[in-house]
């Protein structure tokens, strides 16, 4: 097992990982900025180290500094949580190359699945269903796009290689505005990614965001872990998930299970990934692979049982995965509320002190938090300060438990969306299970 972990990451997820290692009797160590001295993980590492100013970019992104923080520490390994560097292949690469272990997938594997047109490229020979579309990025022959618009059917959807975060998209209608929207995207892509590819795929119109969580050990074992639902999302941006994804077609799901196990054999995978697919009219539908542990992995570990974390550490530490397939029971369901200090109207970041936190409790409620009374939200980072989860053993179990532990969650003294939350479990049509991508949206509309 490895030694000791330094934790290249803060709030929730950090103290996520601290849990994890703690568990495994492997010491730990946080870098943070120097906002973040009174983040719950650094009071519990073995050792913290001060990695640069309160700015992102001359402290978690610091690649210089978080290699020296493990080299002055002795760390065996580096964690990198999500967002920051975590999909960085040039990071995995010099945390390698420096001696230590990075803990995810070669950066071979997270280069590939972070180009999505060769992600999509490796995924159709693996035999993972995509979106119909260009055969690779779209070339300088006006006649050929045209063409390929043709044969996929408008409306199509022009999409950066490199593009990332809801950035690098633009949806075409019609002929008429095919050529142009493929130029404008282009130059965007260039000069916001620093590369101008492109490619093209249908446009689906009311799909559902589903995803799957797989494991792989490097060693030829992989599991998948089922699905989650995704679907409630404001600017392509998570708000509340579930697992598993109700009320999906059984054969179509199963087969998709089975295509990311395998895909996952063909390509090496190794560390925890993420298939994420657009959902319509009973198909599945490839987008991309995060090739990291996401936020919402708790509620496939809530249905599972599995601690996808734990799985993390093991398989850097060279261990082979410590369950099989067959022995991966789904049992029940669960929700995740994620709590953002934001305004609830105007859904800008709302920093500032804490003076009263009071999480939830209960059987199947699991806060996932860094705050406690007294903290101070710092401007700097993202507005996530924290995670609510429910599990029951049906969805409305979860659901009835996730508005009673809503009603108990409080935080005073900052903005939070708690009430957007409350109010999203008590919708009729959420309630029903399998509202699509664009459902929050419209609703905040209203
Ligand atoms: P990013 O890496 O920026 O998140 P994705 O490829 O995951 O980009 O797409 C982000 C979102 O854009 C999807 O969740 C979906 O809402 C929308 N989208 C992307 N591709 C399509 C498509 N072919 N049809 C409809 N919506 C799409």
């Amino acid at each position: 097992m490895l030694d000791k972990v330094l934790i290249a990451n803060r709030g929730e997820i950090a103290l996520r990982i601290l849990r994890a290692c703690k568990e495994l009797g492997i010491r730990t160590v946080a870098v943070h900025s120097k906002a973040d001295r009174e983040l719950m993980h650094v009071r519990l590492a073995d050792e913290a180290v001060c990695i640069g100013p309160a700015s992102s970019a001359q402290s978690y992104l610091n690649i210089p500094a978080l290699i020296s923080a493990a080299e002055v520490t002795d760390s065996s390994a580096i964690h990198p949580g999500y967002g920051f560097l975590s999909e960085n292949a040039d990071f995995a690469e010099q945390v390698e190359r420096s001696g230590f272990t990075f803990i995810g997938p070669r950066a071979e594997t997270i280069r590939l699945m972070g180009d999505k047109v060769s992600a999509i490229e490796s995924m159709k020979k693996a035999g993972v269903p995509t979106v119909p579309g260009s055969d690779g990025p779209l070339g300088d022959d006006e006649g050929e796009i045209v063409a390929t618009a043709r044969r996929i059917g408008y409306p199509v959807i022009i999409k950066a290689a490199a593009g990332g975060g809801g950035r690098g998209m633009r949806v075409v209608h019609t002929e008429a505005h095919l050529i142009s929207a493929v130029t404008v995207t282009r130059t965007e892509a260039h000069s916001a990614f620093g590369d101008g590819t492109v490619y093209m795929e249908k446009f689906l119109e009311k799909p559902r965001h589903v995803e799957v969580q797989v494991l792989a050990d490097g060693q030829g074992n992989a599991i998948h872990l089922f699905d989650r639902d995704c679907s409630l999302q404001r600017r392509h941006q998570k708000v509340l998930e579930e697992a598993p994804a109700p009320g999906l077609d059984p054969a179509a799901r199963a087969e998709v299970f089975e295509a990311c196990r395998e895909a996952c054999i063909t390509i090496g995978y190794r560390g925890a990934g993420t298939f994420e697919f657009l959902y319509e009219d009973g198909q599945f539908f490839f987008i991309e692979m995060n090739t990291r542990v996401q936020v919402e992995h708790p509620v496939t570990e809530m249905v599972t049982g599995v601690d996808i974390v734990r799985e993390q550490l093991r398989i850097a530490s060279g261990l082979p995965l410590s369950i099989r397939q067959e022995d991966v029971k789904l049992a029940g369901h669960a929700f995740e509320c994620r709590i953002n200090a934001e305004d609830a109207r105007t859904f800008l970041p709302s920093p500032g002190k804490v003076t009263l936190y009071h999480p939830p409790g209960g059987l199947g409620v699991r806060m996932d938090s860094h705050v406690y009374t007294g903290y101070t939200v710092p401007p700097y980072y993202d507005s996530l300060i924290g995670k609510l989860i429910t599990w029951g053993v049906d969805r409305d179990t979860a659901l009835t438990r996730m508005r009673n532990a809503l009603d108990e969650l409080l935080v005073e003294g900052i903005k939070t969306n708690i009430d957007l939350h409350k109010d999203l479990v008590r919708d009729g049509y959420f309630q029903q299970g399998g509202v699509n991508i664009h459902y929050l949206e419209k609703k905040l509309e209203l």
